[in-house]
């Protein structure tokens, strides 16, 4: 079995959604965990995380949401993350590759919505670019211990990733494993896998062979190949351990 922990599963994304779905559960996913990251996609990953038993829905607003986002959004995502099948807060975090002009507008969403998964006691999911050492400043300050959570698309050096593991942080590996001379592969391949959470992003960094097609969660079992090639273990037990790491992170009603 596999778990998805990162998709953005949505009619915006998908027109066939599911199909996509029905897809993954044929192909050995056997959870998905579905990341909204602005009021739209949070509404209807709560929807369809009530339509299927195995999908379960995260909610936040993504740092590209920073300029938008008003005191009455904060208060409407604190009314949904009470609702059942809502089981983390995310995607939430720092971008600076897109903009790096609003840093501190950034910072500030980043840092009520961890204060929002410490009140809760929700997992978070992050998603840090061109930001590493500001989002860990910002969890090391304000994150308190038991919320834990997965930094998405990990991308970047052992030394961080080591600082990361002392907070909780588990790192979620998807389709860029997968890429031609990618340089996180080297990083993962010392990472004890008590600390990977597998995650296609989809639609986005479908995994090879089919990078430049839309992604869905059924590739998943491409990158699982890819991290047991990596550590040099077999298939089935990196299924296994990744995700057992996220039923466990997440408190989720699954035997494995
Ligand atoms: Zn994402």
């Amino acid at each position: 079995m596999l778990v998805d922990t990162h998709c953005h599963i949505e009619s915006d994304n998908y027109n066939d959604k599911d199909d996509v779905i029905k897809r993954a559960f044929n192909n050995n996913v056997k959870i998905l965990i579905i990341n909204g990251y602005d009021k739209k996609s949070n509404k209807e990953a709560i929807e369809t995380a009530n339509k299927y038993e195995n999908i379960y829905a995260t909610i936040g607003y993504h740092p590209s949401e920073a300029d938008k986002i008003a005191i009455d959004d904060l208060k409407l995502l604190e009314e949904q993350l009470m609702m059942n099948k809502v089981i983390g807060i995310g995607e939430i975090g720092l971008d600076y590759y897109w903009t790096n002009e609003n840093k501190d507008i950034q910072k500030e969403l980043f840092i009520k919505q961890i204060l929002l998964a410490n009140k809760y006691n929700k997992n978070i999911i992050v998603h840090s670019r061109d930001a590493i050492e500001d989002t860990y400043e910002i969890l090391k300050k304000y994150k308190k211990e038991s919320v834990k959570g997965i930094l998405h698309n990990y991308s970047s050096s052992l030394e961080m990733a080591e600082k990361f593991i002392k907070l909780g942080m588990l790192f979620g590996i998807g389709g860029v494993v997968t890429f031609k001379n990618n340089k996180i592969i080297e990083v993962i391949k010392k990472i004890s896998m008590e600390y990977i959470v597998l995650e296609t992003d989809s639609p986005y960094l479908t995994p090879d062979p089919y990078r430049g097609k839309k992604n869905e969660p059924f590739y998943l079992n491409l990158i699982a190949n890819k991290l047991a090639e990596t550590k040099a273990k077999d298939v089935n037990e990196v299924c296994e351990i990744t995700s057992r790491n996220a039923v466990t992170l997440f408190d989720l009603n699954y035997k494995i």
